[in-house]
C-alpha cells in the first residue's frame, strides 16, 4: 500500500449555511450551523485515507474537547494520529459561511496548529518512510521547510497546496516537487491573473504545477511538456468547502501509485465533483470505490487523449 505523510493543520470547522453572506456591518438570519472536522492538513490526510493510503498526519491539536473529537475524527478516518502531539492552550478553529451557490468564506484561527514550527523527534523518520509528503501554509512556514527539506534528502516527493497565499521563500520552493495553487494563489504568487501564464511563472521555480480552477476543473503545467487543461465533471455543487483538499488528497495517491498524471489528474477532479456534491470537508469526501465509478469515463478519455 502507498504511504502518505501530510505535515499540516487540524482545525475544528465551525460551518454556518446562510442564503447569503452578510456584508460589513449587515447581520442576516442563517439556516443552520455545525462544528465539522476541518483543517487543511487534516483533510488532505483524510482525503488520501478515503482515497485508498496508509496515511499520516504529522501537527497538534489542543488540549479542549475540539482536540480530542478532532483526534477521534481522524482515527476514524483510517489516519493514524501517532505523530498528531497535544498542546497547551486551544485546538485551531476555522470560521467558514456557506452559502446558497455553494460557494464560502473562511476565517482561520491557528491556535495549537501555530506551536508546529520544528520537526518533532521522529516525524524524519516517518517522513523518510512515506511515498510523498503533503504540505500547506496552515503552520508555521519553518515547519513547512523542515519538513520539505526532509523529504527531498530522503527522494520523498514533495507536494505544496499555497494555502494561505503568501510569499514563497526560495528555500522552500527548492524542496518542492509539485505545488498546487487554486486560481487566486496562483495570482497573487504571480502577480497575473491568467492561470496559464501564472502556471508557467511558477514554472522558474518548481517542476511541476497544477493549478485547480474551481468548476472549471485544472491545468498542469510541466517544464518542457505542453499544459494540458483538465475539465471538471458537470455535477450540482451544494458546498466547496474542501473541494481542493479532496483533488491534492486524491492526486498524491494516484501519483503515489505510478499512475500517469493525465489519468491522476482525472481521478482527482471526479473524487473533487463527488465531494461538492455533498455537505462538508472531510465528511464529503469520497472513498476509493466511488471515485473509481465517477472517473471511469474521464479516465479512459484522459488516457486515450494523453
Ligand atoms: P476550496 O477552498 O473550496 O476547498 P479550492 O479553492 O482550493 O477549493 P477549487 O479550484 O475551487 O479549489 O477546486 C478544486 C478542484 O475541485 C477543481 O480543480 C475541480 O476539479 C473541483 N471542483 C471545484 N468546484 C467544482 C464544481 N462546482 N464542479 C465540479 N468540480 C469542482
Amino acid at each position: 500500500m502507498t504511504h502518505i505523510a501530510v505535515l499540516g493543520s487540524t482545525n475544528m470547522d465551525l460551518v454556518t449555511y446562510v442564503a447569503r453572506a452578510p456584508q460589513r456591518g449587515e447581520t442576516v438570519t442563517g439556516r443552520e450551523f455545525r462544528t465539522i472536522p476541518g483543517g487543511k492538513g487534516a483533510n488532505q490526510a483524510v482525503a488520501a485515507a478515503h482515497a485508498g493510503a496508509d496515511v499520516t498526519l504529522i501537527g497538534a491539536v489542543g488540549v479542549d474537547s475540539f482536540g480530542s473529537q478532532l483526534r477521534s475524527a481522524l482515527e476514524h478516518s483510517g489516519v493514524d494520529t501517532d505523530h498528531l502531539r497535544t498542546t497547551e492552550g486551544p485546538s485551531g478553529t476555522a470560521h467558514i459561511v456557506v452559502d446558497d451557490q455553494g460557494g464560502n468564506a473562511i476565517v482561520v484561527i491557528p491556535g495549537a496548529n501555530g506551536t508546529v514550527d520544528h520537526l518533532a523527534p521522529g516525524d524524519e523518520g516517518l517522513i523518510t518512510t512515506a511515498d510523498a509528503l503533503l504540505l500547506q501554509l496552515e503552520i508555521p512556514l519553518a515547519a513547512v521547510v523542515a519538513g520539505a527539506e526532509a523529504a527531498r534528502r530522503h527522494g520523498v516527493r514533495t507536494i505544496l497546496t499555497p494555502s494561505p497565499a503568501q510569499p514563497l521563500p526560495a528555500q522552500l520552493l527548492a524542496s518542492i516537487d509539485l505545488l498546487v495553487p487554486n486560481e487566486y494563489e496562483a495570482a497573487a504568487l504571480t502577480g497575473t491573473p491568467d492561470p496559464r501564464e501564472a502556471a508557467t511563472a511558477l514554472l522558474d521555480h518548481v517542476p511541476e504545477v497544477v493549478v485547480t480552477l474551481g468548476a472549471a476543473g485544472s491545468l498542469y503545467a510541466a517544464r518542457g511538456a505542453a499544459p494540458l487543461t483538465v475539465p471538471a465533471p458537470r455535477v450540482d455543487a451544494v458546498d466547496s468547502t474542501g473541494a481542493g483538499d479532496t483533488f491534492v488528497g486524491t492526486l498524491a495517491v494516484a501519483l503515489a501509485e505510478g499512475r500517469p498524471m493525465p489519468e491522476a489528474l482525472a481521478w482527482a477532479s471526479a473524487a473533487a465533483a463527488l465531494s461538492v456534491q455533498r455537505i462538508g470537508a472531510t465528511s464529503s469526501m469520497p472513498y476509493r470505490s466511488e471515485i473509481d465509478a465517477e472517473a471511469a469515463p474521464y479516465t479512459h478519455h484522459a488516457q486515450s487523449t494523453s
